[in-house]
């Protein structure tokens, strides 16, 4: 039975991962999100419904609009997939709670904040409010001591905001992003979250440098580790952050 919610909490993933695809397109196009059905963006042709089932349809249709052949991005079902395994690695964990709900409600912000991101180097305030909000929910439902979830709210943030205010190397978009989940999840696991996100985005920085892909001093957001580390501490924040202490 457990395996059965499994697959079809992945499944239902992927289905909201292709809803994800649309925001992500359309809102910093500020086109409408839920009017107007997809299309081809080069033939404008609209997609028929059995061309959007999530991940399966781009290997049928080898990655290319069907009408003319104008390649479809990756990007498509990866965050179908991405979402179909963030979706499932909450569930697997929090099962049949509330904390479910909120785990995979902040899975769909993080992975619209970091393909925004990616693409404009931007993170709305919208997305803030939204983690706030869910952050305000989860005070009712966590374990910690509010004053847990107090500090967390500057642990990052006001280091963040004075780096941004010396060398402005980080944006106002980073910093609202760590102060709202620095209410959501705690100092411990705000703090992982953080370590998370330098190691990834240092490993990425490093490798982009070697490879010639990106010059020096050339800009890269910072938003999608930061993401990639909220979602995992939300999931092990403070079982890492317990074990990390129990070494000292
Ligand atoms: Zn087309």
């Amino acid at each position: 039975m457990q395996l059965y919610y499994s697959i079809l909490v992945f499944i239902l993933g992927t289905i909201f991962g292709s809803f994800l695809n649309v925001i992500i397109y359309r809102l910093p196009k500020n086109e409408s999100i839920v009017y107007g059905s997809s299309h081809c963006p080069n033939c404008q042709k609209r997609i028929k419904a059995y061309d959007l089932i999530p991940i399966i349809s781009f290997f049928i249709l080898k990655g290319k609009c069907r009408s003319c052949d104008h390649p479809i991005s990756i990007r498509y079902p990866l965050v179908e997939l991405m979402t179909g395994i963030g979706f499932y690695l909450v569930f697997n964990l929090y099962q049949f709670t509330l904390t479910t709900i909120i785990g995979i409600i902040l899975t769909m912000i993080l992975i619209c904040v970091a393909m925004i991101d990616i693409d404009t180097m931007e993170i709305y305030d919208r997305f803030h409010l939204m983690i706030f909000f869910l952050a305000f929910v989860n005070l009712f439902l966590t374990s910690l001591p509010l004053l847990d979830h107090l500090i967390g709210m500057v642990v990052i943030s006001i280091p963040f905001y004075i780096i941004a205010y010396l060398t402005g190397g980080i944006g106002g978009g980073d910093i609202k992003l760590m102060f709202v989940t620095g209410l959501l999840l705690g100092y411990k696991a705000t703090l992982v979250a953080f370590f998370i996100a330098v190691i990834i985005g240092g490993t990425v920085a490093i490798y982009l440098l070697i490879s010639k892909q990106k010059e020096r001093g050339s800009k890269l957001a910072f938003g999608p580790f930061l993401c990639i580390g909220i979602y995992f501490a939300f999931l092990y924040g403070n079982t890492i952050m317990n074990w990390y202490l129990s070494l000292l």
